[in-house]
């Protein structure tokens, strides 16, 4: 942004564009600490199948800035890519998932548990992300089948060859793929078919209005019969009313993630609500949404 600027030099003066610079500028430095002072934590959204049964979760990223609280994904990831510092981050977050489910393994309540990981286009997109990954498994020694990397369309079709080639080496090594966000990029039905892919994602923008808008009803039917004849697992997100759900069953996506089942919480919230200390799903819920 600020090179971009430099060009329109005008821009600089004005007062509003510069403090968004300032602060911009601070976060960026902010997140080089970040990580070194242990800022960062893992959220963990669960993943429900039709018969409400916990298959796994998602790894979701918080940053807690000593002033400015919490900071969202939305906010840091990108600045994160620009500068680079995804990588160490998803490293972080890569290390952090493996251990959790290194913890999981070891219980037979959590044991067949997956784990799910954003990994952005710059992190898949480092010459030696695949030792890296392949290092983490092997230092925590856990069932790598039970780690799955999401990634989203255009990470993917960025340099459609390298990314499928890196997908099937780590495939081989037994890890599972995620098609996140899946239907707002624009992924070719061919290139589809040749991923090394296992699961697509229906992105949330579509499961919001499902019932009220027949044009979203029919993406969401046509994504689903695309995932299942292509042999590959259906997961909806942003599933947030049993209405959503019931369309969804109806048409075959058995599995859900989104606030009808919890938010992301912190990891001791959800070791207790995996082995059953908490068993009332709605204390995780609004209000609004517990009225359901
Ligand atoms: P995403 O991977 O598509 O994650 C889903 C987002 O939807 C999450 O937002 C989640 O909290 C939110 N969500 C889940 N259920 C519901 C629901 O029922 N209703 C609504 N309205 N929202 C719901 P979050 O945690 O803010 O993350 C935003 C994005 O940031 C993620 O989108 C992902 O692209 C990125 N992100 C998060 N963690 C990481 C990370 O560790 N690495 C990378 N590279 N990106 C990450
Ligand atoms: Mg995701
Ligand atoms: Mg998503
Ligand atoms: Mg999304």
């Amino acid at each position: 942004e600020a090179k971009t600027s430099g060009r329109n030099a005008v821009r600089f003066f004005d007062p509003a564009m510069q403090a968004v610079l300032v602060v911009k500028m601070m976060l960026e430095s902010n997140l080089r600490v970040a990580l070194a002072l242990e800022q960062f934590q893992l959220y963990y959204q669960i993943q429900v199948d039709a018969d409400g049964k916990v298959v796994g979760a998602e790894a979701l990223l918080r940053w807690i800035h000593p002033d400015r609280g919490f900071i969202s994904p939305l906010e840091f990831i990108p600045l994160a890519e620009q500068t680079g510092l995804i990588v160490p981050i998803g490293t972080w977050v890569l290390e952090t998932a493996c251990m959790q489910l290194k913890k999981w393994s070891r219980d037979p309540k959590t044991a067949h548990l997956s784990l799910a990981v954003n990994v952005s286009a710059k992190q898949f997109q480092q010459s030696n992300f695949v030792e890296t990954v392949t290092e983490i498994v092997r230092l925590n020694n856990i069932d790598p089948s039970r780690l799955k990397i999401e990634l989203t369309e255009s990470t993917i079709l960025d340099n459609v060859d390298a990314t499928t080639e890196k997908m099937q080496q780590l495939k081989k090594l037994g890890i599972a793929f995620s098609m996140d966000d899946f239907g707002t990029g624009y992924s070719s039905l061919a290139y589809l078919q040749k991923l090394p892919l296992n699961q697509l994602k229906i992105d949330q923008s579509f499961v919001r209005d499902l019932n009220d808008d027949e044009s979203d009803a029919t993406i969401v039917r046509a994504i689903i019969s695309l995932g299942l004849n292509l042999g590959l697992d259906v997961i909806a997100e942003g599933v947030e009313t049993v209405a959503q759900r019931r369309f969804l069953i109806e048409h075959n996506c058995l599995t859900f993630q989104g606030y009808l089942y919890s938010k992301p919480i912190p990891i001791e919230g959800l070791n207790a609500l995996l082995t059953g200390d908490i068993n009332e799903h709605s204390f995780f819920l609004t209000p609004s949404e517990a009225d359901e």
